[in-house]
């Protein structure tokens, strides 16, 4: 049995980036770069009108009064050379003339018969986006371990980046154990309930962008789930387990992981709920064996699997924030294990819930925070400050 800070010391040690990948710049939201991204071209590409107006060449000479000579738009293909005094219409997005020193907005200018005489001060390239001024082709766009939000992909297509090189997503099974399990949408007879771990890590992992993950049912069998656990392991960098791990003549899913040579690295935390929980390695995959009970299997989800996920596609910060929140109602901490409470963080503070107990997602369905109270704590008094993690 180890604690829950030697817990997840354990799950960061044990769980790697393993491959790179180069995919299209499309697939990318939310990995994380395995290279850094070297810019192919000068942003912007040429000298650039930041405004609609008129693009000037002054002197001390020609200060408020230009011969207009020409016309560029965006797109036009027009690198033009003026003379000093001379100006051109321009509009936003189009090249400047190559030697044009200043764009006045056209809100500040009259024409009258090709003259154009401006109400401005002139301030050396005013209102043009120089050549290279976001970034200078072969600087870094962006280093290896940034991750790739909807800005970084945009920011990479400015720069006519269309693939990059990334941590790869792992391949996940999730595998469910147990006899009394039926499928909602079909009638429960005597002694059934409704499956529902399945459904729950599948959108918890969706909601984390990890899709396409493999669902496996046994019943409590040891061959079943000797058979189904090897399938699992050798087509996954992730295997969830749901139920059967805990001491129970029907749980088999210790004995098989380790009839598979899984190399158990723990089992069990000093923790409620989600005591029973297993974590361990067979070669490159990572298996953790949830407790069935629904709130402990999903708190487990939130405190190891999502951080673990996290280190092997590459965040550099996989941790789970804490945050330390005053306590709106007091709470009596009875045992000595650790302890994770749904909770509902507000502006004002934290508020535990009721409907602790494991086996209940009423409380958890409205939970927007977890409550940690470390081992050993009694009594906790209202307002004092504990600890938060989001599971929003
Ligand atoms: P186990 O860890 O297999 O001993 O299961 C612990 C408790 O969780 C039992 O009451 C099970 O019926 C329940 N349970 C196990 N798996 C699921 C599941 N997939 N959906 C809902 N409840 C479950
Ligand atoms: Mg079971």
């Amino acid at each position: 049995m180890v604690s829950v800070s030697e817990a997840l010391e354990l799950v960061h040690a044990n769980v790697h980036t393993q491959e790179t990948c180069e995919i299209p710049l499309i697939d990318a939201l939310d990995l994380y770069l395995s290279k850094d991204i070297v810019s192919p071209i000068h942003m912007p590409p040429f000298h650039q009108s930041a405004m609609d107006g008129y693009a000037v060449l002054y002197d001390d000479e020609h200060q408020n009064k230009f011969i207009l000579v020409d016309e560029i738009k965006a797109g036009d293909n027009n690198n033009k050379t003026l003379k000093a005094g001379e100006a051109v219409r321009i509009f936003t997005g189009a090249p400047t003339p190559n030697n044009a020193n200043a764009v006045i907005m056209q809100e500040n200018t009259t024409v009258t018969d090709g003259i154009l005489v401006i109400e401005d001060t002139l301030t050396p390239n005013k209102n043009i986006r120089l050549a290279g001024e976001q970034i200078q082709q072969q600087q870094i766009a962006l280093t290896q371990g940034s991750k790739l939000n909807p800005a970084a992909i945009g920011f990479l297509a400015t720069l006519g980046i269309t693939h990059v090189s990334v941590y790869k997503k792992p391949k996940i099974t999730i595998v469910v154990t147990g006899n009394e399990l039926t499928e909602p949408g079909t009638p429960l007879t005597f002694g059934k309930i409704y499956e529902s771990n399945a459904i729950m890590l599948q959108t918890a992992l969706a909601k984390k962008g990890f899709n396409n993950v493999k669902l496996l049912k046994v019943k409590d069998n040891y061959k079943e789930t000797l058979h189904q656990l090897e399938q699992a392991i050798t087509s996954s960098d992730f295997v969830l387990i749901s139920g059967g791990i805990s001491v129970g003549d029907y749980d088999f899913v210790g004995k098989a992981l380790l009839a598979l040579n899984t190399q158990q690295v723990f089992y069990k935390i000093k923790q409620k709920p989600g005591k029973p929980l297993f974590f361990g390695k067979n070669k490159n995959t990572t298996i953790f064996a949830l407790p069935g009970n629904p709130a402990s299997a999903l708190t487990c989800f939130y405190i190891y699997i999502e951080s673990a996920l996290q280190k092997f596609i590459g965040n550099p910060n996989y941790q789970k924030q804490t945050k330390q929140v005053s306590l709106q109602n007091e709470y009596d901490k009875k045992g000595i294990r650790a302890e994770f409470l749904k909770a509902v963080v507000t502006g004002t503070g934290v508020e535990i819930l009721n409907n602790q107990s494991s086996a209940m997602l009423n409380s958890f369905a409205k939970a927007n925070a977890l409550v940690y109270l470390e081992e050993g704590r009694g009594m906790i008094s209202k307002h004092t400050l504990v600890t938060t993690y989001s599971i929003d």
